[in-house]
């Protein structure tokens, strides 16, 4: 293939309110319901709250809906349901849910002709939007290439009425595309890494919008809500159209990498990356603060305390974060950072005391 570039985008994305009801409605836009087998993976939270609102929709339009529900995300599951789907010929496979159920529905629908249709019920990473999937049982805790969405539907008040902590976590997953995009920039100037500005400013543009509408989003009404899964699509089209997980995940995506596999208890992913963000935008020599100022007007944790893990596991998972993916060139560059290092840049940013 050379130099040709190859991306595939979702066909559509419905947000709003009232969108779960219509689900029906829009997919009888793209497949004929006598014709049609849909398999629905959710997990038992969601399956017990809104899956009859779902399969109610869908029931009314004349579709054939079975469930698949699933408790984890591992790679097992997901060979499972891959399985399940193929063998029971099913066309359409929907993640409804949070991003475990997203995931699982991404990843076994990989190998398959069937459709992929991601409809979340909270906005906690942009998974949610993006063809990647991160699920556990893989050698490594990072995202796998996965399918590309058919249909993305966002219902904002369905998510709005997620636990916060969650949709908290999706704002910090965004506030960390500032250093993804700077690591970008860097990998390419120094490896000649390929670059793609398009897809680099609309990650950026993710990041400018929940920062220039921090106080709005921490309503966590519908209207805030929709911001962020403006931000959270935005993100999910760039990682589309740059073909790779880069202009969404740099060195603050690697320390939460990291943490997860040095943390006895570790936090949400979003909350981690926001963390990590604020150290490597230190890093950058970027202005940090005003990151760390958006974090505290959401809520979200901005101190190893806050975040539940201890001083040493940040050190920790500072300086492993470069070997979790050499091939991710970024700030950490190939040496990572020493101990001494890191000790001073989560001292200064205020993540240890
Ligand atoms: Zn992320």
């Amino acid at each position: 293939m050379g130099d040709v570039h190859h991306f595939t985008l979702p066909r559509d994305f419905i947000i709003g309110n009232g969108v779960l009801k219509q689900v029906g409605r829009v997919f009888v836009n793209y497949w004929r319901p006598d014709k049609t087998k849909v398999l629905v993976v959710t997990g038992p939270r969601i399956y017990r709250l809104l899956f009859d609102n779902l399969a109610e929709s869908l029931g009314k339009s004349g579709f054939n809906v079975e469930v698949y529900k699933a408790e984890k995300a591992t790679v097992s599951i997901a060979e499972d349901l891959e399985d399940i789907a193929r063998r029971g010929g099913f066309d359409v496979i929907v993640g409804f849910g949070g991003g475990k159920s997203i995931d699982l529905a991404k990843y076994a629908s990989k190998n398959l002709q069937a459709d992929f249709v991601s409809i979340p019920t909270a906005a906690s990473h942009d998974g949610i939007t993006s063809p990647f999937a991160s699920l556990k049982g893989f050698n490594k805790p990072i995202s796998v290439r996965a399918k590309v969405p058919t249909l993305i539907l966002l219902d904002a008040e369905i998510i709005s009425k997620a636990p916060s902590r969650l949709n908290r976590a999706g704002m910090g997953d965004i506030l960390g595309k500032w250093s993804a995009v700077l690591d970008w920039r860097l990998a390419h100037k120094l490896r000649n890494e390929y670059y793609g500005e398009y897809a680099a400013s609309l990650a950026l543009l993710s990041f400018k919008h929940v920062v220039s509408n921090g106080r709005e989003i921490a309503t966590w009404r519908p209207d805030g809500v929709r911001i962020l899964l403006e931000a959270l699509v935005s993100s999910g089209v760039a990682m589309c159209i740059a073909g790779s997980s880069r202009p969404a995940s740099g060195s603050e995506h690697l320390f939460s990498h990291a943490l997860d596999m040095v943390a006895k208890r570790p936090a949400l992913h979003g909350e981690q990356v926001a963390l990590g963000s604020i150290m490597m935008l230190y890093i950058h020599g970027k202005n940090w603060r005003r990151v760390r100022t958006v974090m505290k007007t959401v809520g979200l944790p901005t101190t190893a305390h806050e975040l539940g893990v201890s001083d040493v596991e940040i050190l920790e998972a500072l300086t492993i974060a470069h070997k979790i993916r050499p091939e991710r060139y970024t700030i950490l560059g190939e040496k990572g950072l020493t101990w001494e290092a890191a000790e001073k840049i989560a001292r200064v940013t205020g993540v240890i005391s």
